[in-house]
């Protein structure tokens, strides 16, 4: 490991004064939670865990845990796109990690490129003979759909305007769906499903994705792959797309409480290809017992709506104002 430490670090992040300490592992720069600590106003480093490593303050806090890409910032968890290694006493994160996720989940209204909108483009997957995941009490299409029905109202009478990719159980190409958000001007687009998980039926709880950041794997693949280097429509948007999705997670975990299965990345069509602030929300496992039953149930819909909807407020006063949005403690 060879340690540098660099001053001129708006080269190295395009922001701060600080002094980051970069090291290189795996041919890939790396700064230690220590150094970078101090900037975000929070305190030194400290083992919570045989792999674990806490650094809190301010009432924020981040936690990394070596050998993993789970973190949990502001009591959200969070896949990183490498994961955190051990260096100079304690943890490093990625400089990609620190200029894509800690970065704008730690100081969102610093994020570039954030902007009004008008209109929310939602998107009810599957649909057609596209029926999506199933449980004994329904398919995801219809259960998408409804809580989209439900979702529209609550915008609209928030003074929202809202675009549907479709409003029967009829089928559209994955590629379709952005593109109604692409021609819809000053939109955001919001993609919702439903998760399974057949061979392993205890998964449940809520995951909100955006696409990864150029160059990093999607959170369920372990290497880089040549794809992951190719910029897609999405990626022009990649920082204000995660801004989005962890806002919307924070509202949806804090408000249902719902399992945190955390802020995701991946590079779904409706995502790479979506020119506008893009995510999709996995509102709980139709494959799990609970939230079967829970999804299947018409008043736990609405109130998942009325958590949506919220997150897309709170997203939308930290685009149009620079109002820092509400943390999972504070819904
Ligand atoms: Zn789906």
């Amino acid at each position: 490991m060879r340690w540098v430490v660099l001053s001129a670090c708006f080269f190295v992040l395009h922001m701060a004064r600080a002094e980051w300490q970069v090291v290189q592992i795996d041919g890939r720069d790396y700064v230690t939670l220590a150094s970078i600590a101090p900037f975000y106003g929070l305190g030194a480093p400290a083992a919570t865990g045989p792999k674990k490593f806490t650094s809190s303050g301010g009432g924020r806090s981040i936690q990394v845990e070596l050998g993993s890409r789970e973190a949990m910032i502001d009591g959200v968890r969070h896949w990183l796109s490498f994961p955190a290694r051990p260096g100079d006493g304690g943890a490093c994160i990625s400089r990609v990690d620190l200029s894509r996720t800690v970065d704008p989940a730690l100081r969102p209204e610093k994020v570039a490129g954030l902007r009004a909108f008008r209109t929310v483009v939602l998107d009810a997957g599957h649909g057609g003979h596209d029926n999506g995941a199933a449980s004994r009490f329904g398919y995801e299409k219809a259960f998408t759909l409804d809580t989209v029905r439900r979702l529209r109202k609550r915008l609209e009478s928030a003074g929202l305007r809202v675009v549907q990719t479709r409003n029967s159980d009829t089928f559209i190409d994955l590629e379709a769906r952005p593109r109604v958000a692409n021609k819809t001007p000053a939109s955001i687009f919001v993609s919702i499903h439903y998760n399974c998980a057949d061979w392993k039926p205890s998964a449940n709880g809520i995951e909100t994705y955006s696409i990864p950041p150029l160059g990093a794997p999607p959170t369920g693949q372990d290497n880089v792959m040549a794809r992951d280097r190719l910029p897609e429509l999405g990626h022009a948007l990649e920082p204000v797309n995660f801004t989005l999705a962890n806002t919307m997670q924070h509202a949806l975990v804090g408000k249902l409480g719902v399992e945190d299965r955390g802020v995701k990345r991946a590079r779904y069509v409706v995502l790479k290809d979506a020119a506008t602030p893009a995510i999709l929300i996995e509102g709980g496992f139709l494959t799990n017992p609970g939230d079967a039953a829970r999804i299947a149930n018409p008043a736990w819909r609405e109130s998942y709506a009325a958590a949506i909807a919220a997150g897309i407020l709170e997203y939308k006063k930290l685009a149009e104002q620079g109002t820092k949005p509400r943390e999972k403690k504070e819904w």
